[in-house]
């Protein structure tokens, strides 16, 4: 019985619990259990299985009195440790956050709460949600379930790879996520699950650490997409705590997959197709628009002529943002307090301990980039060059209704393969970051397995606040790729 309620998608657990077949409670029991027997994979920061049970408990009675929620009252999920949580240990995968519970939730959990989501826990992450490899975490990577033929320990990707290593392993039913420059879609892809950024503004950021605010976006991951359409709706909506927030409507995102991709225009951007990428995502992808024309979609090249600037223009902003941002860290009101002789040393001796190298490195970036001497140089001009991306996103989007991509240039790689060039592991970002910088919705899908048996994703990109075709299309390609591989941690415990 444990094995069943925890292989089941969100979808069919909501079924079982409406017709009486288990109770929520017993759902998230086999889930704690699960959760037990997998830490050696590292997902959790903090696992909340008392908080679980009360919540679940609360669902049962709601249910008994037939004032159930809807579909995700009951459903056990994860929360990546970068969204406050009210009265449990927030992190951010930092050693700088050192015993900070928040006094407060964040508008997503608390939504989520809201709709009856049973919090198991809070996934790790890469430090500040900076990295691609979730290995920059102050307390230790985690291991994606998928070994691959090769039988090693792999990346989830990250930097939400905590939540995409849960939803793989069976452990939780979904996770929240969040995406700066790829951080939902390349973990997605790396660990055979389903993942979308929605458009910038859908989520509230109200409570979400914050790394790079014109940037970052929560975002839902869960093994198909179908479950992350149902747990994308609560999700969203207009919060008039986070000024970048929409004020628009969130349309049922449920109803989009089942749809058909007939008469769609499908756009292929010619410009990613580019060195580093493997033989085998190259192949992937063809497949994935043969895919979509056998569904009747029509295939049309695009190009996207800025795509070669994305990377240097995100690695220029995002570390600006999160300069400003992590200026707060201070050691004074909250979180790590190293002391010193005097003020300045004890700011010194607490940014200096309570930071990770990654987090430094982009530190330091982002305050050159902005400093008096230079703000022309870099940061100006990459504001310059990403309004050129966008409009070659607005551009393309004229001729076409979606675009397909691959999610990332590689399969996952060995934990600690990268670590020591960070030009390489930023290459990662390639195909995501554009997405990111134009602020549009993106989805990961698994697609299938490469020839060392590891999952791969294609990326499906919309227009703004067009989260639902790309739910429909990414659907489509997940039923044509019938993606049901199980990762080896699940299959050989
Ligand atoms: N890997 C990218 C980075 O390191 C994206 C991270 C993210 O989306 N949070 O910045």
């Amino acid at each position: 019985m444990t094995t069943d309620l925890t292989r089941m998608t969100i979808a069919e657990a909501a079924a079982g619990l409406g017709r009486g077949d288990f109770s929520a409670l017993e759902l998230t029991e086999a889930h704690i259990a699960a959760i037990e027997k997998a830490r050696a994979l590292n997902c959790f920061i903090t696992e909340t299985p008392d908080i679980a049970r009360e919540r679940a408990r609360a669902s049962d009675g709601r249910r008994a009195k037939g004032e159930t929620r809807g579909p995700l009252d009951g459903i056990p999920i994860a929360v990546k440790d970068l969204f406050c949580t009210e009265g449990v240990l927030t992190t951010a995968a930092s050693h700088i956050l050192d015993g900070f519970k928040p006094p407060y939730e964040s508008t997503v959990s608390a939504k989520l709460r809201d709709a009856g989501a049973v919090m198991l826990g809070k996934a790790n992450l890469d430090q500040f949600a900076m990295g691609s490899s979730n290995t920059t975490s102050h307390y230790g990577p985690v291991k994606n379930p998928w070994r691959g033929s090769a039988g090693k320990d792999l990346v989830p990707g990250g930097s939400s790879g905590g939540s995409a290593a849960a939803v793989a392993a069976r452990i939780v039913m979904g996770a929240t996520g969040t995406d700066t420059g790829g951080s939902i879609r390349q973990p997605a892809a790396f660990c055979g699950i389903a993942g979308i950024k929605p458009t910038y503004g859908r989520c509230s950021r109200w409570g979400i650490v914050a790394f790079a605010s014109s940037l970052d976006q929560a975002g839902p991951m869960a093994r198909t997409v179908r479950d992350c359409a149902l747990m994308l709706t609560p999700m969203c909506g207009h919060d008039p705590r986070d000024s970048t927030s929409a004020p628009i409507e969130t349309p049922d995102f449920a109803a989009a997959p089942g749809g058909s991709v007939k008469g769609l225009k499908i756009g292929i951007p010619a410009e990613y197709r580019m060195d580093g990428m493997s033989g085998e995502i190259a192949a992937l992808w063809e497949q994935g628009a043969q895919w979509l024309r056998e569904a009747g979609a029509e295939i049309v090249e695009v190009s996207l002529p800025h795509t070669r600037y994305a990377l240097a223009t995100y690695y220029i902003i995002a570390p600006a943002e999160a300069s400003s941002n992590l200026a707060r860290y201070d050691g004074v009101r909250y979180g790590l307090r190293v002391p010193g002789e005097s003020l300045d040393e004890m700011y010194e001796n607490t940014r200096g301990q309570g930071f990770g190298a990654e987090v430094r490195r982009r530190i330091l970036i982002g305050t050159y980039v902005l400093s008096a001497g230079y703000y022309d140089a870099y940061y100006k001009k990459a504001q310059r060059v990403r309004a050129l991306i966008a409009r070659d996103f607005e551009k393309a989007f004229e001729a076409v209704d979606a675009l397909l991509t691959p999610t990332a240039p590689t399969p996952a790689f060995g934990i600690g393969e990268k670590s020591d060039d960070p030009i390489t592991m930023y290459l990662n970002d390639v195909f995501t970051v554009p997405t990111s910088l134009a602020g549009l919705p993106g989805l990961s899908v698994p697609a299938g397995l490469g020839a060392q048996g590891l999952p791969l994703g294609l990326q499906v990109i919309g227009r703004p606040f067009d989260e639902e075709t790309v739910l429909r299309v990414g659907e489509v390609l997940e039923q044509a790729a019938g993606f049901s591989a199980l990762p080896e941690f699940v299959t050989e415990g």
